[in-house]
C-alpha cells in the first residue's frame, strides 16, 4: 500500500469526476473527491437536467395549442414558473442526493470543500492537507459574460435557474446552445424574445442546411434574429435594460441573458504548484491519455475544453478509471459524438457536417424536408423536419447524419451507433422502417 492518503483524489464531482472517482473505487482503488458547490456539476444542477425539464414544460404549452386540431376541447391557462421551479429544484436535489448516495455506495471518501494544490502530491481541501499518488482534476468550467460596459447588469445561464417569472421581453446575446435553447423555452412561456448573434445563421459549426432550416422555425414561433449584431454595452432605463448594438441599433427588455460560452474553471486552484500547465483559454492541457504537464496529474471533462458534453465527460472518466486501477488500458473515442441542441424543433447530429465532409473528397448528399403527420393536423406553422445523409462516395460510409425534426435527439441517437461502425448508404436503405414514424425517412433517403 502507498504511503500517501489516496491512491487518487478527484477534484469536482461533476459528471467526469463523479463516474471517474466512483469506477475507480470499484476497482480496489482509495479514492477520495472534493466538490465545493453542488454534487453532480453543472449538469445536474444549472444545465442538462432542469434545462431539458423547463423544455419539457415548454411542450406542454405547445401541445396544449395543438390540442383543438385533435379534437380536445382545452382552454389553455397561465404559466407558472414558479411552479415549475420548485418541482424542478425537488428533481434536482433527489438528483444531488443520488450522486452522494452512489459516492458513499462505491466506498469514496466525499469532501464538501474546496481542494487547491499544494504541491504534486498534496491538497489543501478545505483546510486540511491530503496527500495522494494521482490526482484526477476535474473542476469543469462557467459561463461568462461579454467584455463591455454594463455587462453585470444581463443574466448568465446558472441565473435563469433562480426565475420565478417570465419576463415579457427578453434579450439573448450567442446562437450556441445554450442561448437557442433558452431562447425556444422563454418563448413557448410567452416571452417575446429578441436574439442577437455575431454570425449570419444560428450553431456555428452545426450543417449549413439544418442553421438554414432552424432559422425559419425559430421565426415560425416568433423569435427574432438579429444576425450579424455584436453587443455594445447594457444599460439600465428606468424599469428595463437596453441593449445598445455595434453600430447604432438597441433593444430593450426585462431580461438579458448572456449565453457567449464558457470557461475552464482553472482559476485559483495553483496549478503551478503541481507543474500543471494550461491553454491561452485557461483549459489544462492534456494529451490522449488526458494526462496534464505532471505525468501523475490527469484532468478530465469541461476543464480540458474539448468536447463540453456530459456523456463524453463520463466516458472520459470511466476510461481513466478502468486505465489506471482497472487493468484495461483504452481512451474514450472523440469521432462521432452525436449531440443534440433541444431547442423547438429539436436537433439531433452525428459524424461530419457536408462543409466538413467535402474537404476530405466527393460526397452525395440525401435530403429530405417534410411536414411530420403530428404537423399535418395541428398546423403549428415552423414545424417541417429534415433530415440529411452526408455520404462518402467512395466508400458509400454515412459520414454524417443531421435532422432538425420532433425527437430528433431520440432518433439521432440510434443513427449514431450505425454511423460509428461504419454503415454504408446501402446498409441503411437495406434497414426496414418503422412505419408510420419520422425516423423511417433515415433508411428512405434517395
Ligand atoms: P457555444 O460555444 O455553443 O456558443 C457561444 C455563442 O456565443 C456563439 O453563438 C458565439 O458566437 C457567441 N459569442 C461568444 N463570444 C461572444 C461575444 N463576445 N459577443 C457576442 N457573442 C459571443 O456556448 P454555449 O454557452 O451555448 O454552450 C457551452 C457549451 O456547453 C456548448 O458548446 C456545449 O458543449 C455545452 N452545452 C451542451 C448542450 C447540449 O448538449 N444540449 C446544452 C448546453 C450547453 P460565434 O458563433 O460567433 O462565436
Amino acid at each position: 500500500m502507498s504511503s500517501y492518503d489516496f491512491d487518487l483524489f478527484v477534484i469536482g464531482g461533476g459528471s467526469a469526476g463523479v463516474r471517474c472517482a466512483r469506477i475507480a473505487a470499484g476497482h480496489g482503488a482509495r479514492v477520495g473527491v472534493a466538490e465545493e458547490r453542488f454534487w453532480g456539476g453543472t449538469c445536474v444542477n444549472v444545465g442538462c437536467v432542469p434545462k431539458k425539464i423547463m423544455v419539457n414544460a415548454a411542450e406542454y404549452g405547445q401541445w396544449t395549442d395543438d390540442a383543438p386540431a385533435f379534437g380536445w376541447q382545452v382552454e389553455k391557462g397561465g404559466f407558472d414558473l414558479a411552479t415549475l421551479k420548485a418541482r424542478r429544484d425537488a428533481e434536482v436535489a433527489r438528483l444531488n442526493g443520488i450522486y452522494g448516495k452512489l459516492l458513499a455506495g462505491a466506498g469514496v471518501t466525499s469532501f464538501d470543500a474546496r481542494a487547491t494544490f499544494v504541491d504534486a502530491h498534496t491538497l489543501d481541501v478545505g483546510g486540511r492537507r491530503v496527500t495522494a499518488e494521482r490526482i484526477v482534476v476535474a473542476v469543469g468550467g462557467h459561463a461568462t459574460r461579454p467584455d463591455i460596459p454594463g455587462a453585470e447588469l444581463g443574466m448568465l445561464s446558472d441565473d435563469v435557474f433562480e426565475m420565478t417569472a417570465v419576463p415579457k421581453r427578453m434579450i439573448v446575446v450567442g446562437a450556441g446552445y445554450i442561448a437557442l435553447e433558452f431562447a425556444c423555452v422563454f418563448a413557448a412561456f410567452g416571452a417575446q424574445v429578441d436574439v442577437v448573434f455575431r454570425d449570419v445563421l444560428p450553431l456555428r459549426g452545426f450543417d449549413q442546411d439544418i442553421r438554414t432550416a432552424l432559422v425559419e422555425a425559430l421565426e415560425a414561433q416568433g423569435i427574432r434574429l438579429h444576425p450579424n449584431s455584436r453587443p455594445a454595452r447594457l444599460d439600465r432605463q428606468g424599469g428595463h435594460l437596453r441593449l445598445s448594438l455595434m453600430g447604432g441599433e438597441g433593444l430593450e427588455a426585462e431580461t438579458v441573458l448572456f449565453a457567449t460560452g464558457r470557461v475552464p474553471n482553472t482559476r485559483g486552484l495553483n496549478l503551478a504548484a503541481a507543474g500543471i500547465d494550461c491553454t491561452a483559454r485557461g483549459a489544462i492541457e492534456v494529451d490522449a491519455e488526458h494526462r496534464t504537464t505532471a505525468p501523475h496529474i490527469y484532468a478530465i471533462g469541461d476543464v480540458t475544453d474539448r468536447l463540453n458534453l456530459t456523456p463524453m465527460a463520463t466516458a472520459v472518466g470511466h476510461a481513466l478509471a478502468d486505465t489506471l486501477f482497472g487493468n484495461n488500458p483504452r481512451r474514450a473515442s472523440y469521432d462521432n459524438v452525436p449531440t443534440a441542441v433541444f431547442t423547438s424543433p429539436p436537433i439531433g447530429t452525428v459524424g461530419l457536417t457536408e462543409a466538413d465532409a467535402a474537404v476530405h473528397g466527393p460526397i452525395d448528399i440525401y435530403l429530405a424536408r417534410f411536414t411530420p403527420m403530428r404537423h399535418s393536423i395541428s398546423g403549428r406553422a415552423g414545424r417541417k423536419a429534415l433530415m440529411k445523409l452526408v455520404v462518402c462516395q467512395e466508400s458509400r460510409r454515412v459520414l454524417g447524419a443531421h435532422m432538425l425534426g420532433e425527437d430528433a435527439p431520440e432518433i439521432l441517437q440510434g443513427i449514431a451507433i450505425a454511423v460509428a461502425m461504419g454503415a454504408t448508404k446501402e446498409d441503411f436503405d437495406r434497414t426496414i422502417g418503422i412505419h408510420p414514424t419520422a425516423a423511417e425517412e433515415f433508411v428512405t433517403l434517395r
